[in-house]
C-alpha cells in the first residue's frame, strides 16, 4: 500500500533555496496587493519610503515597516467597523469573525471572502492530514462554533480530507462524552485544558476514554499548553491516544504551525504560506535558531487581510528542518509556541513565564487544576501557586508541597514560591483559552 505522508508533497518538502524563491514570489505579489488595495499599507510604506517594486530577494522584507496589533485597532477606530486595512469590500466577504479579546480589549473585526476560506481549511488541511487523519477518520470538534474563530478552519479541512464531522457547540461535557463513546470517535479537537475537562466529565460518568472510546487522535490549539511535555503525557494517558498540537491566530484566520506524525518536539512552520521571522523582542534584529525570540508573521493567503510583518509579540525558538526526520523543509517551533512576551512577570528581580510554571507544576499528576497568584505584601512581591487536588488523592499533599518547594525555586533562581492547597472545585475552570495567572499587585499609580 503506498502511504502518503504530505497533504502538499511537493511544497511541503521544497528544497530551501527553491522555498525562499516561492517565498520571494508570494510576498511581492502580496505586496503590490496590498498598496494597489489596503489604505492601510499604502499610507505607511509611502511614510516609510518602502515600495512593492524594491523587493529584489526575499530578504529585501526587512525593508518592509513592521505592523502591531494597535496599528490596526488604530486603523480601525479611524474608519468603523472594518476600518483601512481590508483589501477588497465588504460586499465580496462571506463571513465576519473576530479575535476572543481574553484581554478585555476591544475585539479586532475580520473579514473573509469565498477564497479565503479555501486558504483558510487548506492550511489546517496540511497540519491534520500531517498528524495522520484520514478519510476514514470520526472527528468531533469540541468547540462553540461562536464568533471566535477557533477550530471552524479544521471542520472545513476535515470536511476536505473526507472525515466524518461531529460538531457540538453548545453540547455540555457529558453529552460530548456519550457522543465520542457512542459514534466511535477516532479524533477529537479542543483545547488543551478542555481536553482535560472532558475526560475528568467522563470519569466522573464511569467512563475511562482511554478505554472505552475508539480515540486515538487529539488535536489540540488555542493554548500554548499543548506542546508541554508534562501537559501531553497527562492527555495522551488519560485518552489513550496521540496528542498533536497546531498554532494559529484570529489574524491569520488558520494555523500556521503543526505537530507532524514524528513528533520531534516541535511544530512545523507552514513556510510555502508563511514567512516566520524570529525578531529581538525590543527592537528589530534577527534571532538565529536556537534561541528566544519573537514571531513576525507574514500570511500569504488571505486577500482581505494582507498581513505583513505582523509582530504577534509570541515568544519562540526556531530550529532548523534537519531537526525532524519526516523530510518536510519548514523549520520547526522548538515546543510550539512557548508564551507570550508580555505574560512575562518579573518576580523580586527573577524573570517568571507562566507556561515554564505550568510545566513544572503538571508533572505532579494528582494535581486537578492550579492558579499562579502574584501579590504585593508591603514593598514586596509575592508569588503563590494554588493548587486542587484530584479528588482521592489527597493524601498526596504533603509529597507534592515538598516537591513543588523544591523544582520551582530550583528553576527559578532560588526564587520563593508559596505553595498553598486550594478546596475543591475553588479555582475557575476554562473551555478556552486558560488564564491561571491572577495578578492582584497595585499598578503603580504617577501623579
Ligand atoms: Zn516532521
Amino acid at each position: 500500500m503506498i502511504t502518503r505522508d504530505f497533504w502538499n508533497p511537493k511544497n511541503e518538502t521544497l528544497p530551501r533555496d527553491e522555498l525562499r524563491r516561492l517565498q520571494h514570489l508570494k510576498l511581492k505579489r502580496l505586496c503590490e496587493w496590498a498598496h494597489a488595495r489596503s489604505v492601510f499599507h499604502r499610507r505607511r510604506w509611502d511614510a516609510a519610503g518602502f515600495h512593492p517594486d524594491q523587493l529584489k530577494t526575499v530578504d529585501d522584507i526587512r525593508r518592509i515597516p513592521f505592523m502591531t496589533r494597535e496599528d490596526w485597532m488604530d486603523a480601525q477606530m479611524e474608519d468603523p467597523p472594518f476600518g483601512t486595512l481590508p483589501a477588497a469590500h465588504r460586499d465580496l466577504a462571506i463571513r465576519y469573525h473576530l479575535t476572543s479579546g481574553t484581554t478585555g480589549r476591544t475585539p479586532l473585526r475580520v473579514l473573509d471572502s469565498t477564497k479565503d476560506w479555501e486558504w483558510i481549511a487548506e492550511m489546517w488541511a496540511y497540519g491534520l492530514w500531517g498528524f495522520g487523519l484520514r478519510p476514514n477518520d470520526v472527528v468531533l470538534f469540541a468547540f462553540s462554533y461562536g464568533t471566535f474563530i477557533g477550530f471552524w478552519g479544521a471542520h472545513y479541512a476535515c470536511e476536505k480530507i473526507g472525515c466524518l464531522v461531529l460538531p457540538s457547540g453548545g453540547a455540555t461535557s457529558e453529552a460530548r462524552v456519550k457522543t465520542i463513546v457512542e459514534m466511535g470517535v477516532t479524533t477529537v479537537c479542543s483545547t488543551p485544558t478542555y481536553a482535560l475537562r472532558m475526560w475528568q466529565a467522563a470519569s466522573e460518568m464511569g467512563i475511562d476514554l482511554a478505554r472505552d472510546s475508539t480515540v486515538d487522535k487529539v488535536i489540540v490549539s488555542g493554548e500554548p499548553a499543548g506542546s508541554i511535555p508534562a501537559v501531553k503525557r497527562q492527555l495522551e494517558a488519560a485518552w489513550g491516544a496521540k496528542v498533536g498540537d497546531t498554532a494559529g491566530m484570529t489574524e491569520i484566520g488558520t494555523i500556521m504551525i503543526f505537530e507532524c506524525a514524528r513528533q520531534p518536539g516541535g511544530t512545523h512552520v507552514i513556510e510555502d504560506n508563511f514567512i516566520e521571522e524570529t525578531i529581538a523582542h525590543d527592537g528589530d534584529r534577527p534571532v538565529p535558531y536556537g534561541e528566544r525570540a519573537e514571531r513576525v508573521v507574514t500570511s500569504f493567503g488571505r486577500g482581505f487581510i494582507p498581513l505583513i510583518r505582523y509582530r504577534t509579540k509570541d515568544l519562540v525558538v526556531k530550529l532548523p528542518h534537519s531537526e525532524c526526520g519526516c523530510g518536510r523543509t519548514g523549520d520547526l517551533y522548538q515546543g510550539g509556541i512557548q508564551g507570550r512576551w508580555d505574560d512575562m512577570k518579573l518576580i523580586r528581580g527573577t524573570n517568571v513565564y507562566p507556561r515554564a510554571v505550568e510545566s513544572i507544576v503538571r508533572e505532579c499528576t494528582s494535581v486537578d487544576e492550579f492558579q499562579i497568584l502574584l501579590t504585593r505584601d508591603g514593598m514586596q512581591d509575592e508569588i503563590t501557586i494554588l493548587i486542587e487536588l484530584k479528588p482521592g488523592r489527597e493524601e498526596h499533599w504533603s509529597v507534592l508541597h515538598g516537591r513543588l518547594c523544591k523544582d520551582l525555586p530550583d528553576a527559578h533562581e532560588g526564587l520563593r514560591f508559596n505553595i498553598e492547597l486550594a478546596q475543591p472545585n475553588s479555582l475557575p475552570r476554562f473551555e478556552l483559552k486558560a488564564k491561571r495567572l491572577v495578578d492582584k499587585r497595585p499598578v503603580a499609580e504617577f501623579s
